[in-house]
């Protein structure tokens, strides 16, 4: 790809990154308090005074607000910034990987479904973050798209490319469902199952066991950090939502997991 295009390109999807991660801040609140993405204009949450546009646009209304809402001056949640630069790092990271070139229609595709399916990822992880939940409209949607891009995959490059694939989803669904049974979904939750299909259906099996593994390790370390800063009687107690490290494991076998997983095979 001629590298004005490429540019172009990469500063287009870093652009409706900072847009849909505006969305997802709104859509996650909005479906905490049950209503309806659709309904009306956004308001702050403090005041409820109705926001004007020069008040919503991504990370520039933040920093030219200095973190404050305009009308009743309390401060508006790091989170708003956060998650509309995160998107759109995540954007540009999936651009500049996934290789894409003007004459392979398939892969704009797979990628457009990606997009979709990451937007939906990113407002699973931060609803958990907040609320220790999976909403299943986020989560079944993103099952859908991500059926559509394992069919596209069968249709492409032929229905027994997916075998060692479908093997790695059914082995991962059947021990984590067992693990939620038999821990009465203490261990997990029904909704982590869900992002487990969604990892299955679109990492290669050596991509899905790094990707899982990342979620473990890396929930364990914020888990040992969280009982650290905790006084011994509150420790018994603590729960710590385990969907926002299953997706940052999903993006590490997506992005590294080949890798990873060569490197470590390389020392057995
Ligand atoms: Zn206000």
């Amino acid at each position: 790809m001629e590298t004005t295009l490429y540019i172009v390109l990469v500063v287009m999807f870093g652009f409706w990154g900072l847009v849909l991660g505006s969305f997802v801040n709104a859509w996650v609140w909005r479906t905490s308090q049950d209503i309806s993405v659709a309904d009306g204009r956004s308001k702050c949450p403090h005041c409820k005074h109705q926001l004007a546009w020069y008040d919503l646009l991504p990370v520039v209304s933040y920093l030219t607000l200095a973190g404050k809402c305009r009308y009743c001056h309390k401060p508006i949640s790091a989170q708003y910034p956060t998650v509309e630069l995160g998107t759109s790092a995540l954007f540009v990271l999936l651009f500049v990987s996934s290789g894409l070139t003007l004459n392979n229609p398939y892969a704009w595709v797979q990628f457009g479904l990606l997009l979709g399916i990451s937007v939906l990822l990113v407002a699973s992880f931060v609803y958990d973050a907040l609320y220790m939940q999976l909403p299943d409209k986020f989560t079944l949607p993103a099952i859908c798209l991500a059926l559509v891009a394992l069919g596209l995959k069968g249709l492409v490059l032929g229905w027994s490319t997916l075998t060692p694939q479908l093997v790695g989803l059914g082995l991962a669904v059947a021990a984590f469902t067992a693990l939620w049974y038999f821990s009465r979904g203490k261990w997990l939750g029904s909704g982590d199952i869900r992002l487990i299909i969604i990892m299955g259906l679109l990492l290669e099996p050596k991509a899905l066991v790094v990707g899982i593994f990342m979620a473990y390790l890396l929930g364990a370390i914020y888990g040992i950090f969280v009982l650290q800063r905790l006084k011994p009687q509150q420790r018994h107690r603590v729960m710590v939502p385990f969907g926002p490290f299953l997706i940052i494991g999903f993006y590490t076998g997506l992005f590294f997991g080949t890798q990873i997983a060569n490197w470590y095979l390389g020392f057995i």
